[in-house]
């Protein structure tokens, strides 16, 4: 069944009791037990809530995982998974992950006793020689963010199955359509489905998928004890938002390519990162094992003062953090999602000044470059 008809047939459409094709928005705490002695399948909304379960059948089987869970940000998703290792563990993190996940990392985790170590996830050699006999993870992103440099899953994936280490993918750069790591043999995705899958940029939640009964029963326990749940009405957002991925993800991508090869033509525009240009030094690598260069990319104009006047004058496309929206959305890297990375630490991870993120929406596209044409001229 090809991934456009699994969004809408899945198995998890239709509301069992009512026949709804819309999952109702099952708002109820808790569930009145008919029989003392054979308890019904819900007893209480935090183990388990009938608008959750829809959602999290649906992500797991488009991840072709075994077991989805629903959290209440990308953040929670990611802390939640994170909580299933001990004191003493050790997780080797990509370098350019996403800024939450290199806080919780580098930080929060730390009190705990859980060790990181951020690695260039590009370089193989690099990952063997970082993995110590307590190294019980490694966390990949690719594309990276703002970046959108590319990891090879599979040769990352043959090195931790050699060694038992868990590979998480933070897939939310891709979304289910475009990349599906648990395929290429990785044991969990994570999602801020926060972007391309609520894809309205009205709902903060986070979505989890896991290979094999082991690693679903931990995160179950940690969803169950730790209890960062998604809601039912944003269960729902996330459900009605999928519906459209596809659809949605096929526009933003064309519209990506297009804006992409018309940065690359203009004296404004000192580079362009997207990995559908073919140029881009892990295009191959990337459509080897993802379906499309996705709806996100960056480009670094000729001076820092070109890249402010950009950010000041554009005016269709929204000035925001996140992205994944229907609406195109610009972020300024310095100034926002690396503003606390110290300008030279940010060179050094090769985020320039001049860097500019956008993530394309759904509007014509050559609105968008006439906004963008007025926005870097002087
Ligand atoms: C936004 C984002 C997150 C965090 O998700 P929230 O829903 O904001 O908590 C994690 N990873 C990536 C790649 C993101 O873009």
């Amino acid at each position: 069944m090809d991934f456009g008809t699994k969004l809408i047939h899945n198995g998890n459409e239709i509301d069992k009791t009512t026949g709804a094709l819309s999952i109702p928005i099952y708002h109820a705490s808790t569930f009145h037990q008919f029989d003392i002695d054979n308890f019904g399948k819900y007893d209480y909304s935090r183990s388990g809530n009938p608008t959750r379960e829809a959602l999290e059948n649906t992500i797991a089987a488009l991840e072709e995982g075994d077991s989805g869970f629903a959290f209440s940000s990308g953040m929670a998703a990611i802390s939640s998974v994170l909580s299933i290792f001990s004191a003493g563990d050790h997780i080797l993190v990509c370098r350019d992950v996403y800024g939450g996940t290199y806080r919780v990392t580098s930080s929060f985790f730390k009190k705990f006793n859980v060790e990181t170590t951020f690695i260039d996830a590009t370089n193989i050699g690099e990952i063997k020689e970082r993995i110590k006999n307590n190294t019980k993870a490694i966390f990949l992103e690719s594309p990276s963010n703002p970046l959108l440099k590319i990891t090879d899953f599979r040769a990352v994936i043959e090195v931790a199955r050699k060694n038992n280490i868990v590979v998480i993918v933070d897939n939310t750069f891709m979304s289910p359509y475009l990349q599906n790591p648990i395929k290429l043999g990785a044991d969990v995705v994570v999602h801020s489905a926060t972007k391309f899958i609520g894809g309205h940029s009205d709902v903060i939640s986070g979505l989890v998928v896991v290979k094999g009964k082991e690693l679903s029963d931990k995160v179950k326990f940690v969803q169950n004890s730790f209890g960062a749940v998604l809601g039912p009405q944003d269960c729902w957002l996330l459900l009605r938002g999928l519906k459209t991925l596809k659809v949605r993800l096929d526009y933003q991508q064309k519209s990506a390519l297009k804006l992409a090869k018309w940065l690359r033509e203009q004296e404004e525009v000192a580079k362009v990162y997207y990995p559908g240009l073919l140029e881009h030094p892990g295009s191959e690598l990337h459509l080897s094992q993802a379906k499309g260069g996705g709806a996100v990319l960056s480009f670094e104009t000729k001076d820092d003062e070109t890249a402010k006047r950009f950010m000041r004058k554009v005016k269709l496309a929204a000035v925001a953090v996140s992205l994944g929206g229907v609406e195109t959305i610009v972020s300024y890297p310095a100034k926002m999602s690396h503003a606390a990375v110290p300008k030279e630490e940010r060179e050094s991870l090769g985020i320039k000044d001049s860097l500019i993120r956008v993530s394309l929406g759904l509007e014509e596209t050559e609105d968008i470059i006439k906004d963008f044409k007025n926005a870097l001229s002087i």
